[in-house]
């Protein structure tokens, strides 16, 4: 049993413990509140939110996106974020990704305290630490797609000046858009843009991924090749957290939060899913169509991308 696993098989113990958790319908768990603070013995969280909450000042006073959120995510977790429109996903995102700062609570990622940081230390810090998907592409006008993918590895200096553009078109060929490499994002589709978006954020082969709606202008075909994607990189070791809509995507992620104004009111484990994302991982999966190779055996380390295989 991966490691990951383990701890998310422990985390239903200890809430088992102290929560009345009925198993629902196919193996789901229902965890009535949220669950937090990790076990004696448990891996240090790679995500931790300690009472954040985010006021935006508006004409009619503080505007609470945030109430008051305690979140853990572990290393290799894939967790999905749910919530009407409004109820504050996107807020999540950047206070812990430090682009806004919380009006309180504390966020640490990857042991950083991240309010400790300044804004060159910051951007740099993040480059390294996490890929992050935005809702609307956030990709620069100006730049070609392959310049966009290029950006973080110029930021940080992740890799070589010389591997950079190898890398860049390596990734875009897994999103199966190496021949738009070339041009301006505004003459590209939305969904290409996404998937730009994506290789932009796997760009420096960050421990962590964060992607709000990251399928949301893709069809589904392309949208399930993406999720694949998604699942090869957990299985790789990834944290990714995904803020998402479609229910159908999230039913397939271990471990489902969801967001009501401003709060978790609910979280979901679903050991199921869980096993079938290393499953998935371990099986010679046939491609469906979308061109997105799938990493049969991508145990590659940092540095490496998952070694992309043709399946027979
Ligand atoms: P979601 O991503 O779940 O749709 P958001 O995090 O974008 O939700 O927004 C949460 C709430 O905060 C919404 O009611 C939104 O209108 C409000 N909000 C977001 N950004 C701002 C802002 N800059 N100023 C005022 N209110 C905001
Ligand atoms: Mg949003």
């Amino acid at each position: 049993m991966p490691e990951w696993l383990r701890r998310l098989a422990g985390r239903e113990q200890q809430s088992a413990g102290r929560q009345s958790l009925s198993s629902g319908a196919n193996g789901r768990v229902r965890v009535g509140a949220r669950v937090s603070g990790s076990a004696p013995g448990m891996t240090e969280a790679m995500i931790s939110l300690q009472g954040v909450t985010k006021a935006y000042e508006t004409d009619a006073g503080p505007f609470w996106a945030l109430k008051g959120i305690d979140l853990e995510i572990y290393p290799g977790e894939f967790v999905a974020v749910v919530g009407k429109s409004g109820s504050g996903k996107s807020t999540l995102i950047n206070v812990f990704t430090g682009i806004d700062h919380p009006t309180g609570g504390e966020v640490v990622v990857a042991q950083t305290r991240i309010r400790q940081l300044d804004e060159g230390q910051m951007a740099e810090w993040r480059g390294r630490q996490m890929g992050i998907v935005f809702q609307f592409f956030q990709l620069l006008p100006t730049l070609t797609i392959v310049e966009n993918v290029m950006l973080p590895m110029d930021l940080c200096d992740v890799y070589e000046p010389g591997q950079r553009q190898e890398r860049a078109m390596h990734l875009l060929d897994q999103m199966d858009m190496a021949e738009l490499a070339g041009m301006f994002p505004a003459s590209v589709s939305g969904g290409h843009q996404q998937r730009a978006a994506i290789a932009r954020a796997l760009a420096n082969d960050p421990p962590i991924l964060v992607a709000d709606e990251p399928t949301g202008n893709l069809d589904s075909r392309t949208a399930d090749g993406v999720f694949q994607l998604f699942g090869s990189l957990v299985a790789d070791g990834k944290t990714i957290l995904m803020v998402t809509h479609d229910d159908e995507m999230a039913a397939r992620v271990p471990r489902i939060l969801t967001l009501a104004d401003g709060m978790i009111v609910n979280e979901v484990l679903q050991p199921s899913a869980a096993v079938a994302q290393e499953m998935m991982h371990k099986m010679p999966v046939s491609e469906y169509g979308t061109g997105l190779p799938f990493a049969v055996d991508g145990h590659g380390g940092r540095g490496t991308l998952p070694p992309v295989q043709s399946v027979p």
